[in-house]
C-alpha cells in the first residue's frame, strides 16, 4: 500500500475529555514552544507532497482549538500536490467555524458523536453539549464539507446502548456513521474489557436494520470498511483495529504535535523532525528522511510494534 496520507495532530489541548482517551487530571500538556509552529507544520506538508502523499487530515487533541487554525487551512490548502485536505473534530466549534473553514480550502469533516442521548454523551465527554455538536454535523452537511464522518467509540456497557440509534442517523442524514473497536492506549484511560469488537457491533445493527451491503465511499477507504442499511441516505463503516490485522491496507502516517512522525499509531519507534526542522536541516535532507520514512513504513505494523501505553491526544487518533 503506497502511503498517501499525513495525520498531523495541531494540538495536545481538547475541550473535551472523552474517557477513553485521554489521561485523568494530571496530564501534561505538551510545552507551548514544543508545539509545531503553523510554519513548521507547513514546511512538512510541502516536502511531503513532494515525497508522494497527496491527502492531509488535521486533528488532535481538539483542532478548532488551536488559534488560528484557518489560516493553517488555507496555508495548507494552496500546496501543490495536496488533493484533499479533511479534519476530525469533537464539532463543538463546528457550527461557528464551517463556513470559514470551508472558505479557507477544507475539503471534509469527521466528526466525533459517541452518544446521541445527551445524559450519556456527557458521562463520555465529561461535557454537557450534545446539542452543539449535532447543529455542528447539520452546519457541516449545508457548507458542504462533505461526505460528512460521524465517528463513534463504542465501549460496551456505556454506550452500546446507542448503536441503534447512531445507525439511524446514516438513514436520515447523507453522513456515513463509522463505528470504531475502542483500543486501550494508556494505562490510565478506560478499562479494556469495555472493548466491543466489530463483529459484534455489525450483528446488533443488522439486528435493528436488516443485512448491510457493501458500499464504497470516497477516494481510498483506507482501513475502514463501508456497508448501506437499505434505502439509506448515507453509510455505515467499521474501524476494526483491534479485531482485525489492517496493517497491510494502512496507506498513512503520522505528526504529532510535538513533531515527531509516527509510522504506526501503535509504534514506539518516532522521527524526530522538530528536532531537524530547528537545527536548520535542508529542504533536501528533511526530503531524503521523509523518503525513507515512507519506504519503511510497510515494515511497522501493529505485531511488530505494538506498544501499549501512549495517548491519543498527544499522537493524534
Ligand atoms: N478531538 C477530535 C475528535 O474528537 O474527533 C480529534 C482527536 S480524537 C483523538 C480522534 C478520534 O480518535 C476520535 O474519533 C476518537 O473517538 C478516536 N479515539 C480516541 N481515543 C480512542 C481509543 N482509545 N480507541 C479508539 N478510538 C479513539
Amino acid at each position: 500500500m503506497r502511503v498517501k496520507c499525513l495525520r498531523i495532530s495541531v494540538t495536545d489541548r481538547c475541550n473535551l475529555r472523552c474517557v477513553y482517551c485521554r489521561p485523568p487530571d494530571d496530564y501534561d500538556f505538551i510545552n507551548q514552544n514544543e508545539i509545531l509552529t503553523f510554519e513548521e507544520i507547513h514546511r512538512i506538508v510541502r516536502l511531503f507532497a513532494d515525497c508522494g502523499i497527496d491527502k492531509v487530515r488535521l486533528t488532535g487533541g481538539e483542532p478548532l482549538v488551536r488559534r488560528n487554525v484557518t489560516s493553517l487551512i488555507e496555508r495548507l490548502a494552496a500546496i501543490k500536490g495536496i488533493r484533499e485536505l479533511t479534519l476530525t473534530t469533537n464539532g463543538v466549534w463546528l457550527r461557528p467555524m464551517a463556513d470559514k473553514l470551508k472558505a479557507a480550502g477544507l475539503d471534509r469533516v469527521n466528526i466525533s458523536v459517541d452518544s446521541l442521548e445527551a445524559e450519556n454523551y456527557k458521562k463520555i465527554t465529561g461535557c454537557d453539549v450534545l446539542s452543539r455538536v449535532i447543529d455542528g454535523i447539520h452546519k457541516a452537511i449545508e457548507v458542504g464539507l462533505q461526505p460528512v464522518k460521524v465517528n463513534a467509540v463504542i465501549l460496551r456497557g456505556i454506550n452500546h446502548s446507542q448503536i441503534p440509534a447512531l445507525a439511524r442517523m446514516s438513514i436520515d442524514l447523507p453522513v456515513t456513521v463509522r463505528f470504531i473497536e475502542y483500543c486501550p492506549t494508556n494505562k490510565d484511560t478506560h478499562p479494556a474489557n469495555d472493548y466491543m469488537p466489530y463483529s459484534e457491533i455489525r450483528n446488533v445493527i443488522e439486528r435493528a436494520f436488516g443485512p448491510l451491503s457493501n458500499a464504497a465511499i470516497g477516494r481510498s477507504n483506507g482501513p475502514a470498511l463501508y456497508f448501506k442499511i437499505k434505502d439509506s441516505a448515507g453509510a455505515i463503516g467499521f474501524i476494526a483495529g483491534r479485531s482485525t490485522m489492517f496493517c497491510r491496507s494502512c496507506n498513512r502516517i503520522r505528526l504529532t504535535s510535538d513533531g515527531k512522525i509516527k509510522p504506526c499509531l501503535y509504534s514506539a519507534h518516532t522521527y524526530d523532525l522538530k528536532r531537524l526542522l530547528r537545527n536548520q536541516a535542508s529542504d533536501r535532507q528533511m526530503r531524503d528522511l521523509l523518503k525513507m520514512i515512507i519506504s519503511e513504513k510497510g515494515n511497522y505494523t501493529k505485531l511488530n510494534s505494538f506498544k501499549e501505553e501512549f495517548s491519543m491526544c498527544k499522537v493524534g487518533g
